[in-house]
């Protein structure tokens, strides 16, 4: 079959992958002039690593699977990391069961709670009736108070800014159950992976894989207008030509759905705005002195601009970036934020507020770089009752399939979703018969 792939991010490319080994002949469209979408890559000047953050968990079994299965097993790297908490100007680590235990900010029944909630979080099964129930308040009902104030909400403000206070207890449910199982038995240290060079190495090497077997990859290209063809299949149109295929399935954000897509092929189930999206401002410093000993740092501090520290050099080695350290600190923010837009340099001064607040020790020639990315549809907002507001897609079109982030309605964002995704779409579809 002739298959078109709208977007060359991680969904786009694990499709084309799939869909070419097994013998379609299959062309993926990709706006941007790089593939990988949000987990693409960056040149910092002296080395190369990705624009944003990512790990990977030894839960992640199905891109671990992946990546193996690529070919490229012999190029994951397991690492034990420190998790760390700023509370009150001070930095805590609690990244073993003892550490945990004398965490001074919550007292004896908070940590109690806390593992309760864990333990209880792990086994829910059912998420449906989390999806009805704030985060805020599901977390107070089973954690307490203490616990929440002091654990729970700097997590939440880490991993989505101030809107929390909108997202259903499905989030923190999702986050716990991958989480879980990222520190070993022992809870003795946590192990988290990446790739040796990053997710490029993985790009580089399905672009490879992709087009040995006959299919392609167009880079920089639009799609502009995608409609169902009078004598079946699907237009897809872009740069001014049209090009016909059986099917084509979209990996886009939905609002680009909505914009490039005929009115018979998707039926948004409510109004256009239904969806809302998580943006993000990242600061990438890059220093010749590690900035925290953690690969991850929760800020519960209002103060500080930024809602978390991502210590990557922690986690990736040093050779990777020229000897030198690289700090992420992520804001989320709702897409719909005029501060998405506000210049680099503006932005660069807002976080330096918080970087001297957190390092007074700091000092002007510690600091080599610091670059400002920003991404404005990071993941969709996971709000209460978030899974009627899913675009449906006419079934009655049976050429045209949605594949993407807005649909994991029980899952956080994160590439081992999305493979599992992928996996599923594909044993549903007829796409292997
Ligand atoms: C700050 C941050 C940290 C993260 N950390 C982790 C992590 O630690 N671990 C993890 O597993 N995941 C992490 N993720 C999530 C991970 O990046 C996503 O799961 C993944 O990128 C989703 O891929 P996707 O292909 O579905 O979407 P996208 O990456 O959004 O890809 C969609 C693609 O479609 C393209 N496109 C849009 N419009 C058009 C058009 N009209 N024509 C053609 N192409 C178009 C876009 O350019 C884009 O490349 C993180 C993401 C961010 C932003």
């Amino acid at each position: 079959m002739n298959i078109g792939i709208i977007g060359g991010g991680m969904t786009g490319l694990v499709l084309a992958q799939r869909l070419s080994e097994y013998g379609h002949v299959v062309t993926v469209f990709e706006n941007n002039k790089q593939l990988g979408g949000l987990t693409t890559y960056h040149d910092y000047g002296s080395f190369v690593w990705d624009r944003f953050y990512h790990v990977i968990l030894p839960s992640d079994t199905h891109l671990i699977n992946f990546i193996r299965d690529v070919g490229l097993g012999n190029k994951l790297r397991w690492r034990g990391t420190l998790t760390g908490f700023y509370e009150q100007k001070k930095f805590y680590s609690i990244s073993n069961a003892i550490e945990f235990l004398r965490f001074p900010p919550l007292n004896f029944i908070d940590k109690i709670r806390l593992a309760i909630t864990l333990l209880y979080g792990s086994r829910i099964n059912n998420w449906r009736s989390l999806e009805k129930i704030l985060v805020e308040d599901w977390l107070l009902k089973i954690s307490g108070k203490g616990t929440y104030e002091k654990l729970w909400k700097p997590l939440l403000l880490a991993k989505l800014g101030d809107n929390y206070k909108r997202i259903s207890a499905v989030f923190i449910w999702a986050y716990i159950k991958r989480l879980f199982s990222a520190r070993d038995s022992s809870l003795k240290k946590e192990q988290l992976g990446y790739v040796v060079g990053g997710y490029k190495t993985l790009f580089d090497h399905l672009e490879k894989l992709i087009c040995s077997n006959g299919s392609q990859i167009h880079t920089g290209v639009a799609v502009k207008h995608i409609a169902p063809h009078p004598t079946g299949g699907i237009w897809v149109e872009f740069q001014g030509k049209k090009e016909h295929f059986d099917k084509v399935i979209f990996t886009a954000p939905v609002n680009i759905l909505q914009e490039v897509t005929a009115n018979e092929l998707v039926n948004i189930s409510s109004d256009r705005n239904s969806v809302e999206y998580l943006g993000v401002i990242c600061m990438v410093l890059i220093t010749r002195k590690a900035l925290v000993p953690y690969y991850v740092v929760n800020i519960a501090d209002k103060n500080i601009p930024f809602t978390g520290i991502i210590g990557m050099s922690n986690l990736v080695g040093l050779e990777e970036t020229a000897g030198y350290h690289v700090t992420f600190l992520p804001k989320y923010i709702l897409s719909s934020d005029p501060l998405l837009k506000q210049p680099d340099d503006e932005l660069r001064q807002l976080f330096f507020q918080g970087i001297r607040l957190m390092f007074p020790e700091l000092k002007a020639d510690d600091i080599v770089a610091a670059h400002i990315n920003r991404a404005t549809k990071v993941q969709p907002l996971q709000v209460l009752n978030y899974s009627t507001l899913v675009p449906k897609v006419n079934t009655e079109n049976d050429d045209f399939f949605v594949l993407n982030t807005s649909q994991f309605i029980n899952d956080s964002v994160n590439n081992n979703a999305v493979v599992r995704h992928v996996e599923e779409f594909l044993q549903k579809s007829a796409f292997l018969n």
